[in-house]
């Protein structure tokens, strides 16, 4: 928010590419490297993120421009006419208020921010829409991603309506609609044996092998997680200019619960919103909770786990950001709560009968956990609170596939209708 001074300037790219971004810094030791193709501090090897020097920006300003993220570009690493180069547009999606959901929890003031409704159905495209704008001022050749599922969808899908060739990788035990929904999009779909910290792995590999490959969550990372920033905008806009009580994320890599809270932190430091104290809880799924483990057992290092979860896309061993989400939920007193498979399912239920949303696992799982949270006491319910529901359920058909289904099948008659006890 301050403005760091850069001294080489960012030979290379047009001046005005990265926006109102001046830099990018360093998260552990605060050093600063000029903007490019960079993810990690030369001085340290700690994560850098995009730091930027902001003029005054108006609510009027962001309500005037288009009902996509692109209405928050002044807040992004991007050039001003973003809008003219092709993208998926993602984003401003439904802010729901949830009354029945809420009632069957016992919460007053409950909200879905429901992300499902994106491009390719999840959040992803936010992510991937700030990654693929760097990855065009870098020149890339291959827009490509290691991908839970979700990511490659996005990937895939973005690069095709960019013009830019794609190479997307998987984990092969993935579920076979993620799998189609990127391989339609792409003739380079990879399916990797092994789980997805293996496929990072090989990412980071072939990013330094070869040249001109823009891996959107690897080696143009700053610029991707920016992107999340536009789910906090976009909830304290939608929710009038002010920011909620509390907040239920799903953490898989840690980046967006990360994002969402620096979002809450430049709106009230660009005065768009009342500074007011807020609580932050991470979802994860039990057979990944990595980041939930060292919450509870009050430490600060995150021990790395093998997923075994039907929450797929939230199925990273390794966060890379789990650190930072220990902090913010422990700084704002909230929390990182984990939820079992059954649950997960039982969530995903329940939001559609409540609320009329089908949701992916992840949703089951961060609904899952806010159910937990109330349930347990470690939620105050008649605090204003927001579950962000980040993917769309025909994502992840085979978790429920079990659990519903015709109630009853019946020959055409009335005598048999009436036998089910339906009516
Ligand atoms: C990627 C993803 C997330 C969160 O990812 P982070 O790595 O923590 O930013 C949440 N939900 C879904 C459906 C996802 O695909
Ligand atoms: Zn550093």
């Amino acid at each position: 928010m301050s403005a760091p001074t850069v001294e080489k300037t960012s030979g290379g790219t047009r001046a005005g590419a990265f926006g109102n971004a001046t830099g990018l810094s360093c998260r552990e030791c605060g050093h600063l490297v000029e903007l490019g193709p960079h993810y990690a501090c030369p001085e340290c090897f700690g994560p850098l993120e995009i730091a930027y020097d902001f003029p005054e920006v108006t609510r009027e300003q962001i309500e005037a421009g288009p009902a996509n993220i692109w209405r928050y570009k002044a807040l992004l690493p991007v050039p001003d006419d973003i809008e003219q180069s092709p993208n998926m547009e993602p984003g401003f999606t439904r802010l729901l208020r949830a009354k029945n959901l809420g009632r069957e929890l016992g919460i007053d003031n409950l909200w879905v921010k429901d992300d499902s409704t994106n491009p390719t159905n999840s959040f992803k495209d936010r992510v991937v829409a700030c990654a693929l704008s760097a990855a065009v001022e870098f020149k890339a050749k291959v827009f490509a991603c290691p991908s839970t599922g979700n990511l490659a969808n996005a990937v895939a899908a973005a690069g095709a309506r960019a013009g830019i060739k794609t190479v997307v990788f998987i984990p092969s035990n993935l579920e076979k609609p993620k799998q189609i929904n990127s391989a339609v999009y792409t003739d380079s779909l990879v399916a990797v044996k092994g789980n997805y910290d293996d496929v990072n792995k090989l990412a980071s590999e072939i990013a330094g092998e070869e040249e001109g490959w823009a891996f959107v969550n690897v080696n143009v990372r700053p610029y991707y997680a920016e992107g999340s920033k536009t789910l906090g905008y976009e909830i304290a806009e939608q929710l009038g200019w002010r920011l909620p009580d509390q907040l239920v994320i799903p953490v898989a890599s840690g980046s967006q619960l990360t994002k969402v809270h620096k979002a809450f932190r430049e709106l009230i430091k660009l005065g768009l919103v009342e500074d007011k104290p807020y609580k932050v809880y991470g979802a994860q799924a039990e057979g990944c909770s990595p980041v939930s483990a060292a919450y509870k057992a009050g430490v600060d290092a995150i021990r790395p786990v093998k997923p075994d979860t039907i929450a797929k896309s939230l199925a990273i061993g390794n966060p890379a950001d789990g650190i930072y989400v220990l902090d913010i939920c422990r700084e704002t007193g909230g929390g990182v709560e984990d939820v079992t498979d059954d649950q997960v399912r039982d969530a995903i239920v329940l939001l559609a009968r409540t609320e009329g949303i089908f949701t992916e696992t992840a949703g089951g799982t961060t609904v899952g956990v806010l159910k937990k949270l109330v349930e347990s006491g470690q939620l105050d319910t008649s605090l204003e609170t927001v579950v962000i529901n980040t993917g769309h359920g025909l994502k992840t058909l085979d978790a429920i596939a079990d659990r519903v289904g015709p109630t009853a099948t019946i020959d055409p008659s009335y005598a048999a209708f009436a036998a089910t006890g339906i009516a």
